[in-house]
C-alpha cells in the first residue's frame, strides 16, 4: 500500500465515517445505489456469531449507529436466540442458525452479514453470505491463510458484493493521525517503527489456542495490529521480514504461537520492530521520523487511546470506533463507494504472517514478502 492510498483513505474516513452524521441525515431515500440492493435510508446488518465481541462491542455500537442496524442474528446457541430478539427487539423471521443460515438470502430485512467467528471459519462464512447476495464485513484476522483471503474477495466479486475486515482502528482518530502524518511528511520519512500487542489469556480450552480455529497464536489475534500499525505508519508494504517465537509454556501454547518478534523491512529503507504475546501486557507503537516522534499508548483498545507529538498530546476526542466503522461501510454500499479498509487489506496482512511463519520455521531467517 502505498502511502497515497493512505492518504486517500484518510480524507475518505473524514468525509464518510467522522461526518457520518451529516451524511446520513442528508439521505432521502437512495435510487438504487447499492449494487443493486436497496432503496432504504438505513440497512439491515446480520451478526454471526454472538461471543463476546458481538455482544460486548457491536451489537451496543449498532444502537448508536445511524446508516445500519442490528436486524438479525445467526448463532449455533439455542438460548442465545430468546435472549437477542428481546434485548435487541428483533424478530423471529430475521434469526438464523448455521445450519439454515443460506436462507438468509431470501431475507429483505438483511443487507449485510456480519461474521465474528472464530478464525477459521471467516472464510466459510463469508462465501456464504456472497453467495446468499450480501455484503459481508469479516472479523480480523481477514481468514487463516492468503488462499482463502482470495477465495473470500473473488467470491465477494463474483456476487458484485462488497467485502470489508472489521480493522476498526482505520476509524480513530489518533491512528488516523498517524495515516496522516506518513502522507503528508510533515516530520520528514519514516526511520522505524516499534509496535507492540500482547495480553495475558486466560482459559487454557479456548478457541484461540486451537490453532484448527484459530489458525495460529497471537500473531493471529493481536499480532495483526501491529502489522498493520507498521503499515500505516510507514506508509508502504514491507518486503522481507525475520520472525522469532519464544515458548515459556509449552503445555498451555502446544498448539499456537505464544510470543513472536519481528522485523519489516521497508522498500524506503524503514524497520519496523514488534512483539505480540498470549503472555505479556503491551499495547503502544511508536514513529521516529527524520523530524521527531510520535505515537500511541494505548494504540490498539476500545477507549482511551492516548497519541503524542513531539511529547506533546495529540487530545483528539474519543469515538465509537465500532459504530464508524459500521456506519461507514453502510455508507459504502448505499452510495456504491470503495470501503476505507478492503478484502486487499486483509489479504496483505496474511501474507505478511505467512511469511512471518515461514521464517520462524527457519530460525528467523529473512524471508521475502
Ligand atoms: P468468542 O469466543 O467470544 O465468540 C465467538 C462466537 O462464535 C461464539 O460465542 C459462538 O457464537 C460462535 N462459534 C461458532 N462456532 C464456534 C466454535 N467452534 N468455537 C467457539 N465459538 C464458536 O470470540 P470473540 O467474539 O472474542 O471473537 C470472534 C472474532 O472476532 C474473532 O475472529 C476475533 O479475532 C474477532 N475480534 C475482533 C475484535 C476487534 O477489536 N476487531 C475484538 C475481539 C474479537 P454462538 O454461540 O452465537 O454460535
Amino acid at each position: 500500500m502505498k502511502t497515497e492510498n493512505f492518504v486517500s483513505r484518510r480524507s475518505f474516513v473524514k468525509k464518510t465515517s467522522l461526518g457520518v452524521g451529516a451524511t446520513a441525515l442528508g439521505l432521502s431515500l437512495m435510487p438504487d445505489l447499492a449494487c443493486g440492493t436497496t432503496n432504504k435510508k438505513k440497512l439491515g446488518i446480520a451478526l454471526v456469531g454472538l461471543g463476546n465481541y458481538a455482544g460486548g462491542q457491536l451489537a451496543p455500537a449498532l444502537q448508536e449507529t445511524q446508516n445500519c442496524y442490528l436486524a438479525g442474528i445467526v448463532t449455533g446457541t439455542k438460548s442465545k436466540e430468546a435472549e437477542w430478539m428481546k434485548k435487541y427487539n428483533i424478530p423471529a423471521k430475521n434469526v438464523y442458525n448455521y445450519d439454515n443460515f443460506d436462507e438468509i438470502k431470501n431475507n429483505k430485512d438483511i443487507d449485510i452479514i456480519y461474521v465474528v467467528l472464530p478464525n477459521s471459519m471467516h472464510a466459510e462464512y463469508v462465501i456464504r453470505a456472497a453467495k446468499a447476495g450480501k455484503h459481508v464485513i469479516t472479523e480480523k484476522p481477514m481468514a487463516i491463510s492468503v488462499a482463502e483471503c482470495q477465495q473470500m474477495i473473488d467470491a465477494c466479486k463474483a456476487k458484485k458484493r462488497k467485502l470489508s475486515v472489521g480493522y476498526r482502528l482505520h476509524f480513530e482518530p489518533h491512528n488516523q493521525k498517524v495515516i496522516e502524518l506518513a502522507g503528508s511528511g510533515e516530520f520528514g520519512k519514516v526511520r522505524y517503527v516499534q509496535s507492540e500487542f500482547g495480553f495475558t489469556i486466560g482459559d487454557p480450552t479456548q478457541w484461540r489456542l486451537k490453532k484448527a480455529l484459530a489458525g495460529g497464536g497471537a500473531v493471529m489475534d493481536v499480532g495483526v495490529y501491529c502489522i498493520q500499525a507498521s503499515r500505516m505508519a510507514v506508509g508502504e508494504e514491507p518486503v522481507a521480514i525475520s520472525a522469532q517465537e519464544f515458548k515459556t509454556d509449552p503445555v498451555k501454547f502446544g498448539d499456537v504461537d505464544e510470543t513472536v518478534t519481528w522485523q519489516l523491512e521497508f522498500p524506503g529503507g524503514a524497520i519496523a520492530n514488534s512483539t505480540t504475546s498470549y503472555n505479556l501486557r503491551t499495547n503502544e507503537y511508536m514513529v521516529s521520523a527524520e523530524k521527531g516522534r510520535y505515537g500511541l499508548r494505548p494504540a490498539y483498545s476500545y477507549r482511551g487511546i492516548a497519541g503524542y507529538i513531539k511529547e506533546q498530546p495529540m487530545g483528539y476526542t474519543e469515538v465509537n470506533q465500532q459504530a464508524l466503522f459500521m456506519d461507514a461501510f453502510a455508507m459504502n454500499v448505499l452510495e456504491d463507494t470503495e470501503p476505507v479498509v478492503t478484502g486487499e487489506l486483509g489479504l496483505k496482512d496474511m501474507k505478511i504472517v505467512e511469511a512471518m511463519y515461514k521464517s520462524i520455521a527457519n530460525g528467523g531467517k529473512w524471508v521475502v514478502i
